[in-house]
Order: C-alpha cells, then sequence, then structure tokens
C-alpha cells in the first residue's frame, strides 16, 4: 500500500479516535452534570464536594482533589475516592502537585497544569505525595477568588493519561464553578459576621434604652418592664379576695432626695450628680438579690422588693435611710450630709394597676415630706379587688 495512505488513515483513525473520546467525555459530562445540578444545594461546602465529585467522574480519574488556603493552612478541602493508603489527616502535606499550579497564576494567565506522565516529569518538580501514592498522570486547575488564586482543582490517576484540550476546558469550568461556590461562602460569612454585629449593636441600643446614663441604673421603662412581668406572675396564680388578707405581691418603695435642689444650688451641679451616683450605688448594694432597683426621674429612685409585704419592705427602706443619713458625701473640697424621704406601698393582688401602687407610694413619699423629710412612710393597705 502506498505509505501515503497509510499515512491519510492513521490520521483519519486518530482523528475518529479523538472525536470519539470528545463525544464520550461530552455525554458523560451531560450524565453528571444532571447528578451535578440535582445535587446542588444551599450549603456551598457541601456544593464544593459535589463539584470534586462531578469531575471525577466526568473525568473518569482515580481521584479528584480540592486543596485550597485555609488562612495559613493549606487543606485537602474535597476529594473524591482517595489514592490508596491515602490519609485525609494528611491533607495539609498532601496537596498533590499544588504549588506547580497555583504558582504565577492570577487572574489574567489561569491556566491548566497537564502531567500526562508523571514519571517522565523531573522528580524533585513533585512533591513527596506523587511517589508515595505511586502516581502516574495529573490534571490541575487554579481556583481563583477575588482576583486571587486560592486553591488547586485536580484529578490524579494511577495510570498515564493523555488529557485532551476537552478535558482541559473541563477542569477550568469545574474550577469556575468552585470559585462560585467559594463566592457564596464568603458571602454568606461576611452575612453572618455583619448580623452578629448588628445583633450586638441592637442589644446596646436595647440596653442604652432601658439604663439611666447617669447612675448606671435600670430607668423608668425597665423598672415598669419588671414590674409589668411580675404583675403577670402574681395574674397566673388564682385570687380571691381572701388574698388581700394572705400577702402574697410585692412591695414597692419611692426614694427621693431631700432638698436636692439646694444641694445643687451650694454645691453646683456636678456634685448633685455625684451625690446621685453616690446614693445610687447605697441603694443597689443595701438590696436582696431578688430585688431591684431603678432611676425613676430626677433625684428619685425606685426599689422593687419581690415578695415583700409593707412592713418587710418599711424595714429595708428604714436601712437604707439610715445608711444614707449617715454617709459623708465629699465634693469639690467640701464634705455634707444629704437624707432622703421614703414612700412604701405593696402590690398584694393583681386587680391593682402599677399605677395604683406608684400613686399608693407617691402619696406617702409626699406625706412624709410633709412630716419633716428623712424618714419612711407607710400607707395602709387598700385592697383593691371588687
Ligand atoms: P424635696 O425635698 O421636696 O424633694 O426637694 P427637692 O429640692 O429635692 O426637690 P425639687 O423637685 O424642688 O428639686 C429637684 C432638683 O433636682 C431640681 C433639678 O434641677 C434637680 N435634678 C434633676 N435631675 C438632676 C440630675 O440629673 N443632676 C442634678 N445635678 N440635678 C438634677
Ligand atoms: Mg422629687
Ligand atoms: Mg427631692
Amino acid at each position: 500500500m502506498d505509505p501515503k495512505n497509510v499515512d491519510l488513515r492513521q490520521v483519519a483513525e486518530k482523528e475518529s479516535l479523538l472525536r470519539k473520546k470528545a463525544e464520550d467525555a461530552l455525554v458523560k459530562m451531560q450524565r453528571f452534570l444532571f447528578d451535578y445540578f440535582y445535587l446542588l444545594g444551599p450549603d456551598p461546602v457541601k456544593n464544593i464536594d459535589v463539584v470534586v465529585n462531578t469531575l471525577g467522574k466526568v473525568l473518569g480519574s482515580d481521584v479528584a482533589l480540592y486543596n485550597r488556603l485555609d488562612g495559613e493552612v493549606l487543606r485537602t478541602w474535597s476529594i473524591d475516592h482517595e489514592p490508596p493508603g491515602f490519609k485525609r489527616e494528611d491533607a495539609p502535606e498532601g496537596h498533590i502537585c499544588y504549588d506547580m499550579t497555583i504558582s504565577h497564576r492570577g487572574p489574567s494567565n489561569m491556566k491548566a497544569v497537564v502531567l500526562n506522565d508523571l514519571e517522565s516529569t523531573p522528580w524533585e518538580a513533585l512533591d513527596a505525595n506523587v511517589r508515595q501514592y505511586g502516581l502516574k498522570s495529573y490534571l490541575g486547575f487554579p481556583v481563583l477568588l477575588e482576583g486571587k488564586v486560592v486553591g488547586s482543582l485536580c484529578v490524579v490517576d494511577t495510570r498515564k493519561r493523555d488529557y485532551t484540550e476537552i478535558e482541559q476546558y473541563i477542569i477550568e469550568a469545574f474550577s469556575s464553578a468552585i470559585r462560585l461556590e467559594e463566592e457564596r461562602l464568603l458571602t454568606q460569612t461576611r452575612l453572618a459576621a455583619a448580623n452578629a454585629a448588628l445583633e450586638e449593636k441592637n442589644q446596646k441600643i436595647q440596653e442604652m434604652a432601658l439604663t439611666d446614663s447617669l447612675t448606671g441604673l435600670p430607668n423608668r421603662r425597665a423598672i415598669i418592664r419588671c414590674l409589668d412581668k411580675e404583675i403577670a406572675s402574681l395574674a397566673r396564680r388564682a385570687h380571691t379576695p381572701e388574698d388581700c388578707a394572705a400577702f402574697r405581691g410585692f412591695s414597692l418603695v419611692m426614694c427621693d432626695v431631700d432638698n436636692f435642689k439646694s444641694i445643687n444650688d451650694t454645691h453646683g451641679h456636678v456634685c448633685g450628680d455625684e451625690v446621685l451616683k453616690l446614693i445610687s450605688t447605697l441603694l443597689t448594694d443595701s438590696l436582696r438579690a431578688q430585688d431591684n432597683v431603678a432611676r425613676w426621674g430626677g433625684e428619685e429612685f425606685v426599689l422593687l422588693l419581690k415578695d415583700t409585704d409593707t412592713s418587710g419592705a418599711a424595714l429595708i427602706a428604714e436601712r437604707i435611710r439610715e445608711s444614707i443619713a449617715k454617709t459623708p458625701f465629699s465634693c469639690g473640697g467640701e464634705t455634707f450630709q444629704v437624707t432622703a424621704t421614703f414612700g412604701v406601698s405593696a402590690f398584694d393582688n393583681p386587680c391593682m394597676t402599677i399605677n395604683d401602687c406608684v400613686h399608693i407610694a407617691d402619696k406617702a413619699l409626699y406625706v412624709g415630706k410633709d412630716k419633716g423629710r428623712n424618714q419612711v412612710v407607710v400607707l395602709p393597705v387598700r385592697c383593691f379587688c371588687p
């Protein structure tokens, strides 16, 4: 036969073989892409597994790997099959041909690394894993994220390969799929961080809205919330008019600094503020764990004493009154005495409202002011039940 004809026939056979290979790859690709889209879900990390698995199947490789930098550490993120003896724990060192794939790569020169016959590649250029696992061929592609190479996607085989251009396009396309998942992961992480920061800010704003900025005590709004809660818990228990006889409720004590205006006038507004702060500390230190104290406004404070009747509350108020009266207040180089008057009321049944309770404590307080200040006044309890 004419040698020319032999050559032509060989070329035609080779071309038809290549075409057949390409067609097979495309058919496989179609099949696996169907699985791929079917398996994709909301979790980018799982999706990266799907991408790697699908790549391994489309290219008919023994192993498919995605190695990527996690901060400073290089990890095998996803692996489809494992070379015999390959341990995932070895992954930080197990970055098969990683450096070779990513070095000098960036958005403008992304390129596949094709090593059809690893044994004929200079061994010093390869890492120990290639030898350790007896790998014979390698196809890798860098993975880009926000303009930087962050990892390599690759397939390796324990047999020699002859990777075609189409197969190189395929791994490039899968590398883009990984990039999309990485972008989603990054967005999710950033969103979660932004949400956490927002949550923290909201929490702070809420705390600020419930805290008095001068004394650091809960403010009127905060104590009203506490009172509402306490009343709701009382309302959950059954109540009858007879309950007024057996006390089960809480007491409210209004505390008002005496002649505070003249403290401001004599020692200055800054000293007035210091007095309010010291009184806040004295109040806080005098209370039991279950009690609450708040700044009601101006130079007025309110105490919520749980499971305490008016006589118990009067005792506590008296102790605080004494403690304030005997505490020397120093400010601007001067030392002076401060006193306060207290009005006590009790919330002992759910037929009452907060306003009723505050009104009675206020009334008691004004009686104390009228009678000369620096004292505790309790008004007789009135049953509000019908
Ligand atoms: P009384 O014994 O009858 O309660 O007399 P008082 O002077 O304490 O009461 P009055 O209501 O006449 O005055 C209260 C003063 O408290 C007036 C106001 O300027 C002052 N005040 C309110 N809030 C603050 C504050 O945050 N800091 C300072 N320094 N003064 C305040
Ligand atoms: Mg007042
Ligand atoms: Mg006052």
